[in-house]
């Protein structure tokens, strides 16, 4: 390259320190919000507790917001040094309790499970999310999301009806815009039944986006939607 040429590179390397704030650099390509079906998660052979706040809202609620890479893989427990400082979130505890409930064995107030999540998953999209951003985004995401209400004005209802895996995606892709991850579990009578959605979200955690990998589901064409 020319003298020319070395001095527009450096005037455009030197424009852009200025003009486009740094963004930060993520580690993973995108990421999953994972919303559950609770009257799913409680109706297999394992069964659930309420938390000690009682019966969760008949809604769905939040698993975990996963950062993953393109080719289906994704990081794990990224950063055993990161504390879980409940200090830092407790103004988020509320919409915890209502939006990410725990339904694990025994009961408990559900800071297991988010202390379980965030070491596991978001620990691994530090580079991005703080602590307090990881669970305020997941909760804004889950709120974006309406699954339910997309769900139920397109009439599918938890009702314990049998319902096609298509308009289910369907509904949600109208409503979202892109095509959702379904995944299914058995019940003790051994219906497939709708149990998790997938939805892709850029690695800023503000946008939805199309999928670049869906994971697998394991649903017939026909799922059972359960009452809870
Ligand atoms: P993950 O490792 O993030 O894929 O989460 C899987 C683990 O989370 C399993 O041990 C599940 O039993 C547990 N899990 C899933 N949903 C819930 C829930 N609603 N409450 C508590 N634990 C859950």
């Amino acid at each position: 390259m020319g003298a020319k040429g070395w001095f527009i590179l450096k005037f455009l390397m030197f424009q852009g320190l200025f003009i486009s704030p740094p963004q930060p650099q993520a580690d993973f390509d995108f990421f999953y919000l994972v919303l559950q079906w609770p009257g799913a998660y409680c109706d297999t052979k394992r069964t659930c507790c309420y938390p000690t706040s009682g019966k969760p809202a008949a809604d769905f609620g939040i698993h975990g917001l996963w950062p993953n890479y393109k080719d289906g893989s994704w990081p794990s427990n990224c950063d055993p040094d990161s504390e879980f400082d409940r200090s830092q979130i407790s103004d988020l505890v509320s919409r915890l309790k209502r939006n990410w409930p725990t339904l694990a064995c025994p009961s408990n107030d559900g800071f297991k499970f988010w202390e379980y999540e965030w070491g596991k998953h978001g620990t691994c999209s530090e580079s991005v999310l703080s602590l307090h951003a990881y669970f305020d985004t997941t909760l804004r995401l889950k709120d974006q999301a309406n699954l339910l209400q997309t769900l139920t004005d397109s009439g599918i209802k938890p009702d314990d009806g049998f319902y096609d895996l298509q308009k289910i995606s369907d509904a949600i892709k109208d409503a979202i815009g892109f095509t959702p991850g379904i995944q299914c579990n058995k019940d003790p009578e051994r219906n497939d039944q709708l149990h998790q959605i997938f939805l892709c979200v850029d690695t800023s955690g503000a946008n939805f986006i199309e999928c670049p990998i869906l994971p697998r589901g394991r649903c017939p064409s026909q799922v059972q939607f359960a009452m809870f």
